[in-house]
This record gives structure tokens, sequence and C-alpha cells, in this order.
């Protein structure tokens, strides 16, 4: 008990306020004068959400596009480098939460990989939840499950990472990262079926909610979807099966856009659009 949790540098955003309640010289990454913006992504795509982000990731993701150019992580500084970060006791996460929200409901939690930090992340979702009643959504890349997070999250929005995003050693050496420690296990770590398992038979057994939402860049990963995760699951709903574009910008998202379209129409699965990257590209904080 009693654990700090390490937040990415953006730590709680947009706000207007910090920590102490003092208001901050500069507009919110949004340039909008008012703390929140809407999440971008999957189910809730559009509604009004306040976002804290976790430090460090599991995984290391690359991706290989469409056209063969590689396109990775769009949070490295929470994943791959993440060297800039706030130590904080969930009790001041949630003071810092207080001071900005609002009239905003939502509160998303994302990383990097949250769960990497489950005793704290347990105990600042309890006090969101108990102190403030936010509607809770977790995004995490389905490789992990807590029982004492899960208690008190709404929507469990789970990326499960497809074998296009291995980074190997082609793709590492383009980015000059060396093979170590989550790139090494990337591969075998990404794919956990008896973790999404937990996450169905919870949703179905309460009234919680899932998303798995799928990264697509290529024509073949809809065939992956399929024969690496749908095969090997029971009783998940196809609503909550969601693909979503690849891309870190805005030209990277145009290029694989019309042809996850076609997969989810073709498939019967949800598009999910990612409006935060359509609106402020690849900008941090929004
Ligand atoms: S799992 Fe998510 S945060 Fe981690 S490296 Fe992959 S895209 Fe980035």
């Amino acid at each position: 008990m009693n654990e700090k949790l390490v937040l990415s540098n953006e730590g709680v955003f947009p706000v207007v306020k910090d920590l102490h309640g003092n208001e901050l010289s500069e507009l919110p990454k949004t340039g909008l004068p008012i703390a929140g913006t809407i999440q971008g992504e999957g189910k809730l795509a559009g509604v009004p959400s306040l976002f804290i982000r976790l430090s460090s990731c599991n995984l290391r993701c690359i991706w290989t596009m469409d056209n063969g150019e590689f396109c990775r992580c769009d949070t490295t500084y929470a994943s791959f480098h993440p060297d800039k970060t706030t130590e904080l006791m969930p009790a001041e996460v949630v003071t810092w939460v207080k001071h900005n929200i609002g009239t905003i409901r939502h509160v998303v939690i994302t990383g990097g990989e949250p769960l990497l930090q489950k005793r704290p992340l347990a105990q600042l979702c309890q006090q969101l939840k108990t102190e403030l009643n936010l509607h809770l959504t977790l995004e995490t890349n389905g490789t992990l499950y807590d029982e004492e997070v899960a208690k008190w999250v709404d929507l469990f929005s789970i990326s499960p990472k497809l074998s296009n995003s291995t980074p190997t050693p082609e793709k590492l050496a383009f980015y000059k990262l060396t093979e170590s420690g989550p790139t090494k296990f990337h591969n075998e770590k990404r794919r956990n079926t008896n973790v999404l398992q937990a996450y169905i038979n919870l949703c179905n057994e309460t009234n919680k909610d899932l998303q798995l939402k799928y990264v697509v860049g290529k024509k073949s990963d809809a065939i992956e979807i399929e024969s690496d995760f749908l095969t090997h699951l029971k009783n998940y709903k196809k609503d909550d099966i969601l693909v979503m574009p690849l891309g870190a910008s805005r030209q990277e998202l145009a290029l694989s856009a019309p042809l996850v379209m076609e997969l989810a129409i073709t498939n019967g699965w949800r598009y999910s659009p990612r409006v935060h990257i359509e609106m402020f590209g690849s900008k941090k904080g929004v």
C-alpha cells in the first residue's frame, strides 16, 4: 500500500490548474481555455474526458504500413523512452483531477501499459470511483489482468497487438534501437487469450463493458484477428470488436483508413475513428 504512481510527463491532461489548484499560465495543448478533451477512439469517441497517462510499457510496437514504411507507437515518450516522469500518490492524482474535472464525467486511464502499476492503480481507481463517481475507462494492451483494478473500471478498452507490431531487427535498426528487454519479448507477450477471456467473462457477469480495439494496417490483419484471437475466445459480442486505422499522423491515417473501413464492413466489425489525430495530428497532451 501507499505506493506512488509513475505518471508520464503529461500526467493528468489537458488541464488548466496544477496539482495544487493554481491556474496554469499557458493554455492546454488543445488550445482551448478549458480542461478536458474528447475521447478520440472506440465506443466513446466524442465523449468529453480527462486523461491520466501512466509511464512504461511491457511491449514495443513498431508496425509496417501497407506501403512498406514503418510506424511506431504514438506515445513512445511513455513506452520506449519513459524518461520524463512525475511520481505522485494516488490521492494527489485524485486531487489534481478534482481541480480540473468541471462538468466532465469520464476519466480515461492510459499509458504505456497502466497495469504495470496495478497496486497504486487500484487505489487510484477506487478513489476516483468512490469520491467522484466518475466513469472510468482503462486503456490496456490486453496482456495483463488484475482483479483489484478491474473492480472499479467501467469500460475496458483493450488493444491486443497483432504480429505486424513486432519490432523486427530491420525495424529496430531503422529507429536506431537495440534489442533488449521488452523489445526482445514483445512477440511472445503480445497475445494472451487467457487475459482477454478474463475480461470477456467479467463483462458478461457484470454491467461492465469492453472493446477489443485492433490497430489494422494490412488486409492480412483481418485474417489474423480471426485465426489468432477470435477463434480462441468464447462468448464475446461481435459489437465489441473494433478495427482502427494504423497511423500516428494524419498522412498515415489517410493511408490505412479506406482499407480498415472495407475490412470492418466485410467482417461485421465496428470501425473506430482516431478523432484526436484527425484534429491535432501527432500532438501530445490533447
Ligand atoms: S502497447 Fe501501446 S503503449 Fe505499449 S508500445 Fe504498444 S502502442 Fe505503445
